[in-house]
């Protein structure tokens, strides 16, 4: 399986603990000297554990007692050397106003990385029907493209037009641990949440892995990443590539960063008792 190949190389080259400094309310932490990657929080809020599908009474009061938790609707900068790499966009209402606290003009954005087309990730890449990063290439997985498309949705086709001239889709057969999608960027295959839903892996000396909407009910899925949510266009597959997933971030002690983790960023660890558990930086 391709996703386990790949992780299996990147199990060789994970040497490194780094520090961490969390700084402006959560806003940004910084890795390693060979990459900075911030947090770019859109929303903060509390999540409803009704998107699981079929949850177990006694599994949602033991890990949801309060009946809500904590989460966050969150894209990704990275910044290594002088350029700057965005991972999704959030629903658009604060992607500016995060950037600017980082000095980043969204002139200065060289590339962005699309795990996959719902709304409240590629939200912000237009503003009053205008591109809002002009010089930016958009990486897009053809699979997810194709889908899209076909759904005739009405914000993916204009963003499409609007980004024609820098549209870079991809085919995921092409990209290998040995050869990636771009310079430090590897893209995974993690299809269920959406058909062509993609994580990144942010090479290094401690690399990251962007996972997109690998979860969205932290408290559930950890221990029990067999659930899944209503609007995962393929539970079951969406359940296989988060058991996975979990599997090697926590074998790894890799770094994670998830779009719907209150945290952002964190590491993924086998719980004593059941599935895994996770631990925000
Ligand atoms: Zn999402």
């Amino acid at each position: 399986m391709k996703n386990l190949i790949i992780f299996s190389f990147f199990a060789i080259v994970i040497t490194a603990s780094c520090n961490f400094n969390s700084k402006n309310n959560k806003m940004e932490q910084t890795t390693n000297d060979e990459y900075k990657i911030f947090i770019l929080n859109d929303v903060m809020r509390q999540g409803n554990p009704d998107i699981l599908i079929s949850p177990d009474a006694d599994t949602l009061k033991k890990y949801i007692p309060d009946g809500v938790f904590p989460s966050a609707i969150n894209a990704f900068l990275v910044q290594r050397g002088d350029s700057n790499y965005l991972f999704d966009t959030g629903m658009g209402f604060k992607i500016l106003e995060n950037l600017a606290a980082l000095n980043v003009a969204p002139e200065k954005v060289h590339h962005i990385f699309i795990t996959h087309a719902h709304g409240d990730h590629i939200g912000g890449l237009l503003k009053d029907s205008l591109p809002i990063f002009p010089n930016a290439q958009l990486h897009i997985n053809r699979v997810e493209y194709d889908y899209w498309v076909k759904e005739q949705n009405p914000q993916f086709l204009q963003i499409v037009e609007k980004y024609k001239q820098h549209l870079h889709l991809f085919d995921i057969e092409d990209t290998t641990a040995n050869k990636p999608l771009f310079a430090d960027i590897e893209a995974i295959a993690a299809y269920g949440h959406t058909p062509g839903h993609t994580m990144y892996l942010v090479k290094g000396a401690a690399p990251t892995l962007i996972w997109g909407d690998l979860t969205h009910v932290m408290p559930v899925q950890m221990p029990h990443p067999e659930y899944s949510v209503s609007y995962d266009t393929s539970p079951e597959q969406a359940a296989k590539i988060r058991e996975n997933t979990l599997k090697f971030a926590a074998e790894n002690n890799i770094q994670i960063a998830g779009m719907h983790i209150a945290e952002g960023l964190g590491k993924v660890t086998k719980s004593v008792s059941t599935g895994y558990k996770f631990e925000g930086l």
